[in-house]
């Protein structure tokens, strides 16, 4: 076994070859255990921990993260083999795909941990839907091979049924379920199912392939290289963790499999911000992943996003012994950045053009009211939420100062706990979560027209109309202008564009309002009265009174589910599933059980996985994933009173927005 110092570390990094990795799993299959022993494996840790003793790195990380050092944990760096790995830390509970999304977007590939008693489970699926949707590549690591009941053979046949028939098996095991358990070459016909399907996906082996030609190891290995980095096949390696079993093989497999992280060096700087820290020591601290470019200390750099200039102060990397000055990040790499005082989670630094996806990262589904325990503390509470949404605009912090209420939007119930905690360590602050709500949206019910001539008093000028038509579902918002600049000049015309994502924040229901097009077909400015804002304000009149005229229909969020239980609950759970307003396809039947896919609305199932388990003792599994908002029929959904002055109270709204009275809502 050759292990890597940390020494080397700098200097192996020199040849650049990198891969951002995250490693996934259901809670309990071992990831942790699996990068435990990949750091002690690399040189990174002198021991490797143990989770069971609590003296893992996690465990140490876990304690430093209490303390309020939280950089660390977020991404370490080791080296393999010449290959530097950046362990990127990707949530270990999933609610909903929106949250894996967040911080899977940084990956270039992904190892799932399956256990070999257990196989897929609850947690896996969604992690695999959210690596698909993100073209990531993944290996997966069939785990705890010494365990009694191991079946790797039956773990890859559900892989391949769940997920993708496209995984295949590279190693076989010997011993397996015993302590004595290890890695052996595969069978033959194991074997020539690889053969086969690596051919299948490389045009000049087929040919050899099938004239009954001899395929070499080696071009076995670079075509599995290949197909595995365009997501053509997904490696499946086995091993025991525990025992130090078939992780050497694991790394191996990440350094020749995966391809490289590294692009161009000497093109203009490109990087996205993928979270944000805040370390006791160091301040806000930005983790960025660069696309393309160098950043050195030093060196000031446009924020694309924010539209304006930050100077990078400091450059880190966490190199898992210590927090490490690296002076310098390049292109596919990732590093840590002090002296940016205002980022925020996606903002592109540099050119936006190499940054892959748009990073519209999906929207958190619940809303949640936050208490504090004193109410001496409300309005410290209220800036802790403020700063944590500064950080993370997700979270969406809106305070009602009248109502004295504060509210963020949250992805699942798991994310108030991490947020409890935020608050108590880094605040100082007891707050309380209320029971969540789901967040609604709304459409217009038809095609109507709203205007608005805001005329007096003066000085002021802005006259509009708009047409606002339904879209289908998932369309978003449109906006057109049949209206030329001579009658409303291009700045103004910028003004309305500009104003409509924040006029739209609450309809006539309380709600976002999405899916419709909107047209402006008429207006004015004035020469002389028209003033800047004059146009958004009217806006938001006329676009409040168009949805009076067209009324609004509620949209709920909808959940797809996929249960799999024994035969004998199938009655119930189906019963269950229409209670909650569900549907659901034919169910699939096999050998003792049953799989139902379908969709329900979240409103109705945000305690199912825990009823579920109940009624199952535990013995059907549940995946679950975000499927886009539905009409919610008449009379069910939640309707909520305008917070705010609301633009239908037209002269009170005026009195508002040219701050004669102080607002009552902040965020
Ligand atoms: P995580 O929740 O996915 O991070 O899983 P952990 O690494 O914490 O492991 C969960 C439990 O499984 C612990 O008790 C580990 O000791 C145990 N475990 C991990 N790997 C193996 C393995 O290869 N074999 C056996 N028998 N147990 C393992």
């Amino acid at each position: 076994m050759k292990v890597t110092g940390i020494e080397t570390f700098a200097v192996k990094m020199k040849e650049r070859r990198i891969r951002n990795l995250g490693i996934v799993a259901h809670v309990d299959a071992g990831k942790t255990t699996v990068t435990e022993q990949m750091l002690y494996l690399s040189g990174a840790t002198r021991a490797a921990g143990n989770v069971d003793k609590g003296t893992s790195l996690s465990d140490a990380l876990e304690v430093e993260k209490k303390r309020g050092i939280s950089v660390r944990a977020s991404a370490l760096s080791f080296a393999w083999k010449g290959v530097q790995v950046n362990l990127i830390d990707t949530p270990g509970h999933v609610d909903f795909s929106a949250e894996v999304e967040r911080s899977l977007r940084v990956l270039d590939c992904a190892v799932l941990v399956l256990s070999a008693v257990e196989g897929v489970q609850a947690q896996s699926e969604p992690l695999w839907d959210a690596l698909e949707a993100l073209g990531i590549p993944v290996i997966v690591f069939v785990n705890k091979i010494d365990r009694m009941g191991s079946d790797v053979a039956g773990v890859v046949a559900e892989v391949q049924r769940v997920f993708s028939k496209d995984a295949v098996l590279v190693n076989g095991v010997v011993e397996e379920g015993f302590d004595a358990a290890g890695l052996a070459a595969l069978e033959a016909e194991q074997y020539g199912e690889l053969v086969e399907k690596v051919a299948e996906r490389d045009d000049g082996l087929l040919e050899r392939y099938l004239e009954g030609g001899t395929l070499e190891p080696e071009e076995i290995e670079h075509a599995l290289a290949a197909a595995t980095g365009a997501r053509g096949l997904f490696p499946v390696l086995c091993g025991a963790a525990k025992n130090r079993v078939g992780i050497e093989e694991l790394l191996d497999a990440i350094a020749a499999y995966f391809p490289d992280a590294g692009t161009d060096a000497q093109a203009p700087v490109s990087g996205v911000v993928f979270r944000i820290d805040h370390d006791e020591r160091l301040g806000r601290v930005a983790g960025v992943r660069m696309y393309a470019g160098r950043l050195a200390t030093r060196d000031v750099v446009e924020n694309y996003t924010a539209g304006r200039e930050e100077k990078v102060a400091q450059i880190k990397r966490s190199a898992t012994a210590k927090l490490e000055d690296v002076g310098v990040l390049e292109a596919g790499d990732i590093g840590f950045l002090c002296g940016l005082p205002a980022a925020r989670i996606g903002d592109v630094l540099g050119d936006p053009a190499p940054v892959p996806g748009d990073y519209a990262l999906s929207e958190p589904l619940l809303s949640v009211q936050v208490v504090p325990a004193e109410e001496a503390d409300h309005a410290a509470l209220a800036k802790a939420l403020q700063q944590l949404a500064s950080e993370d605009p997700h979270l969406n912090f809106r305070w009602y100062a009248e109502e004295r209420e504060l509210h963020v939007k949250i992805m699942g119930a798991i994310q108030t706990e991490i947020l409890t905690e935020i608050l108590r360590t880094r605040f100082g602050i007891a707050a309380r979560f209320g029971e969540p709500t789901v967040v609604y949206k709304e459409t217009p019910a038809g095609e109507g027209y709203g205007e608005e001539s805001y005329t007096m008093p003066k000085p002021c000028w802005a006259i509009v109309k708009y047409r606002l038509e339904p879209l289908p579902r998932g369309s978003g918002v449109e906006y057109h202008s049949e209206v030329s600049v001579d009658q409303i000049k291009l700045k103004y015309q910028r003004e309305i564009e500009a104003s409509i994502g924040e006029a739209l924040k609450q309809g006539i229901k309380g709600w976002e309002v999405t899916d419709l097009k909107i047209t402006l077909v008429d207006g004015s400015d004035h020469v002389l009265h028209s003033r800047p804002g004059n146009f958004k304000l009217a806006t938001n009149i006329a676009l409040m009174q168009g949805q009076v005229a067209t009324d609004t229909k509620l949209l709920e969020p909808m959940i797809g589910y996929r249960i799999a239980g024994p035969e004998e609950i199938v009655g119930k759970v189906t019963a269950d599933i229409i209670e909650m307003r569900g549907i659901f396809e034919p169910a699939q039947m096999g050998a003792g059980s049953f799989v139902l896919e379908g969709r329900f609305p979240l409103a109705t199932s945000m305690d199912y996985a825990i009823r579920l388990s109940a009624m199952s003792g535990g013995k059907a599994k549940l995946a679950l994933r975000f499927a886009g908002y539905e009409e919610c029929p008449e009379g069910l959904g939640i309707e909520r009173e305008y917070r705010g002055i609301s633009p239908l109270d037209r002269s009170k709204y005026i009195l508002l927005m040219r701050g004669a009275i102080t607002p009552s809502v902040s965020g």
